[in-house]
């Protein structure tokens, strides 16, 4: 049925006549029909991405584009007076992920589906997501995510399983997502739920009782781990997932002919983190179950497996306590036992074992041993993992290791996010960088086009303009888009390194305040949601609203100066906020950052980043060359080597840079404890001069005076315009279509 028959069959009325919200849930049904007419795959091998996060965001407008009628539908909506920016509106975006990890398996998903491969993902049904985040008294405030209303882009299916715990057996549900192609098939993600979860159990804020697993099992993404209540709420959840996950491959598997013994030719699960790592023993308890020897399941599970590692940062690597499994899933400790013993009756060095002395179970060590594929996430950081992380596995199995660099899906990244930008390109090089965007490369002889520069920093302009005016509906903030858009939005983390782009913007405002005034105002634009019980991380972001507020109050710095921190920074603010970027930050600690895939977007949609030599942005700077990009900070190699020898000290650059100093000791000035929370302020700053475990002191005057440069640089608009030109063309690269063709042809092999 076409938008009108849908319409007149729901609310019998003209479109015209229609409200936003009867025209979003009219449109809902039309693209979920288009999608289900599509054809599906049936090869005989399907990939299942199994992921705790898919950080989708709101799908209406890429599933129209990937479905070939989004300016059909654009035009039919304004022939009937209606806007379909203001019916995106009404989407509300659902928060089924943390930040990189989670978007880059919503761009997989985009890209298998786009490629026409035969796979979906799995995950879980999440009511209230992660949280949202509020500001109150400049401080991170958290509270529940609803997105699930009565008509959404889930679809109720029969599927359901009995799933054991210790003690009580749940019943599951499944419901499917359409992951539609861009002009091509549509795949799913099955997110499964039960019926029991409870929301009422949820009070103020995102408490509720973590004990009564019946009622809330599926009601956040990753409860606070702070405590072994949520912890152990944790092992529930995965192993929720995995199991459905698992009897949902086999079930398939079987339908398609599988006899179970060659499931390795029907089955291949990516394992996104380890997350799910509980997989591995739970495919090969069910083999068993269907009555095969353990020798022989272990032995099929082992090349249905591969393991994507995503961080380096030990506190990450999930080890689980035995007490944990034994209580919540007791009927895979056997498996796990047996998975350690074989380990252990072969090597010797204990730092391999699955089980460690302390009783915990290493996930990640049972993908590697238990997998037959280990990737990292860009070429640093796979040589980070080979060369020392994960050393001593890479001298057992180095055939398992390999990398594959991440990539965005340019639908959502380019064609949805940035029209405007979209219009030129294909004006310039016609439309085939959508299906191979290797084609930008095309974008190169513009470079001294004076029309085609001017035309790039035109709808720079645009973008930044429609930023402005979406901040003033927003959040009521007024910016000015002649100002130069510096911009750093990711997870806040003390790797990350918010806090030193925090201390530029302190060390700017006395610049200013002693007469030393920017070329053109500087908007410094931060958006970051802290997980609820990391500390210092919430003390960065109260640093940076105290900052915001005291800058915009005064008189003498303002007119120079901006710090703006937009409030829920999620997938729909990345799409405003990007295209709109000048400057983006990509400053973590070298070694720390796997990949980012925000640098990649950025640098699709025209900005020039500030970064340091850390996951992809190595390649990044390898692809578009030394004008192009400001590289600064100590390498990765540095780094590792402060860490071995423990020879960072920051007290010593704080007592020896006056810099440093005056800006450190801003943070508990009577100026920001005026406005901040001493208690905070103090503890970010007694971290900063006795621990600053990322380093941040090391490398704040290369970034200053980088980012000085670069600010200089930024008023020759030409050549601005130029190196704008030359990010994008060398962006290809960087598409997830990319990246899923090298996960097929070197891991997956559909
Ligand atoms: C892309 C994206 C991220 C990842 O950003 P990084 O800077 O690579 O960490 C996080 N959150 C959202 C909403 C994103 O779109």
């Amino acid at each position: 049925m076409n938008l009108q028959e849908i319409v007149t069959k729901k609310y019998n009325k003209s479109i015209a006549d229609c409200s936003n919200e009867e025209i979003y849930y009219s449109l809902l049904d039309m693209t979920k029909e288009m999608a289900g007419e599509k054809e599906n795959n049936k090869d005989k091998k399907k990939l299942y991405y199994i992921s705790a996060e898919f950080l989708i965001g709101k799908l209406l407008s890429n599933n129209l584009i990937n479905l070939g009628v989004y300016d059909e539908v654009k035009e039919l909506l304004a022939a009937n007076g209606k806007d379909i920016a203001a019916i995106e509106e009404v989407e509300p975006e659902p928060s089924l992920g943390n930040g990189g990890l989670g978007r880059l398996a919503a761009c997989f998903l985009d890209s298998i589906a786009t490629l026409g491969l035969n796979g979906d993902g799995i995950g879980l049904n999440y009511h209230y997501g992660l949280f949202k985040q509020v500001f109150e008294n400049n401080l991170q405030k958290e509270t529940k995510n609803p997105w699930i209303e009565e008509q959404s882009w889930l679809t109720k299916t029969d599927v359901t399983y009995p799933i054991q715990f210790g003690g009580f057996t749940v019943t599951s549900r499944l419901y499917d997502i359409d992951v539609t192609g861009y002009e091509n098939r549509t795949n799913k993600l099955h997110l499964f739920d039960i019926e029991t979860v409870d929301e009422s159990i949820v009070g103020d804020g995102i408490d509720f009782d973590k004990e009564n697993i019946q009622k809330n099992l599926t009601l956040f993404l990753y409860p606070d781990d702070s405590d072994d209540k949520g912890r152990l709420l944790r092992v529930y959840q995965q192993y929720f997932m995995v199991s459905n996950g698992a009897r949902l491959m086999l079930d398939e598997a079987v339908e398609r002919g599988c006899n179970l013994h060659d499931l390795a030719d029907y089955v291949v699960v990516q394992i996104n983190d380890t997350h799910p790592s509980m997989v591995i023993p739970e495919l090969i308890r069910l083999l068993m179950e269907r009555g095969i020897s353990m020798d022989e399941a272990i032995s099929i599970v082992s090349k249905c497996c591969a393991y994507t590692n995503h961080t380096i940062l030990a506190e990450a690597l999930e080890k689980w306590p035995i007490s944990f499994l034994e209580k919540a899933v007791p009927q895979l400790m056997p498996i796990i036992y047996e998975l350690h013993n074989r380990v252990a009756a072969k090597y010797d060095d204990k730092s391999v074992y699955i089980i460690d002395d302390e009783k915990r179970v290493h996930m990640a060590h049972m993908d590697i041993h238990y997998g037959f594929s280990v990737n990292g996430v860009a070429y640093l950081h796979t040589e980070i993992l080979k060369d020392s992380e994960l050393n001593n596995f890479y001298k057992i199995y180095p055939e398992k290791f390999n990398n594959k660099t991440n990539g965005i899906t340019f639908r959502r990244w380019l064609l949805h996010c940035n029209k405007e930008l979209t219009a030129l390109f294909e004006e310039l090089i016609g439309s085939g960088f959508k299906k191979d965007a290797t084609e930008l490369e095309k974008l190169a002889k513009f470079v001294d086009d004076d029309a085609v520069l001017d035309k790039v920093l035109a709808i720079k302009k645009d973008n930044k303009i429609a930023l402005k005016n979406y901040l003033k509906a927003t959040m009521g903030i007024d910016v000015d888009e002649n100002a130069v858009f510096d911009i750093q939005v990711k997870r806040l983390h003390e790797y990350k390194r918010q806090q030193m782009n925090a201390l530029y913007v302190i060390n700017k405002y006395f610049e200013i305040k002693a007469g030393k005034k920017p070329a053109r105002k500087i908007t410094a634009i931060f958006g970051a949601k802290a997980a609820p019980a990391y500390v210092i991380a919430k003390d960065i972001i109260h640093l940076i609203l105290c900052l915001q507020q005291l800058i915009a109050n005064d008189p003498e710095v303002s007119p120079y100066l901006q710090v703006v921190m937009v409030e829920n920074y999620n997938v729909t603010w990345a799409e405003k906020l990007i295209p709109a970027a000048d400057i983006h930050e990509q400053i973590s600690l070298a070694s720390k950052e796997a990949s980012g895939t925000s640098n990649m977007k950025f640098m699709l949609n025209g900005a020039v980043a500030i970064g340091t030599e850390d996951g992809a942005n190595v390649e990044m700077h390898e692809f578009v060359g030394d004008d192009n990009i400001y590289i600064f900070g100590e390498s990765s190699e540095e780094v590792i080597e402060h860490y071995a020898k423990a020879d960072y000290v920051s007290r010593k650059y704080y007592e020896s840079d006056p810099e440093i100093k005056r800006a450190i000791d801003f943070i508990v000035s009577d100026e920001l404890k005026a406005i901040g929370k001493a208690e905070n302020l103090e503890r970010l700053y007694n971290e900063l001069l006795n621990k600053d475990w990322f380093m941040t002191l090391p490398d704040w005057q290369s970034y200053r005076a980088k980012k000085d440069e670069m600010l200089a640089d930024y008023e020759d608009r030409k050549a601005w315009a130029k190196k704008m030109l030359i990010n994008m063309s060398k962006a290809g690269f960087f598409s997830s279509d990319r990246t899923i063709e090298q996960y097929n042809t070197d891991i997956w092999k559909l």
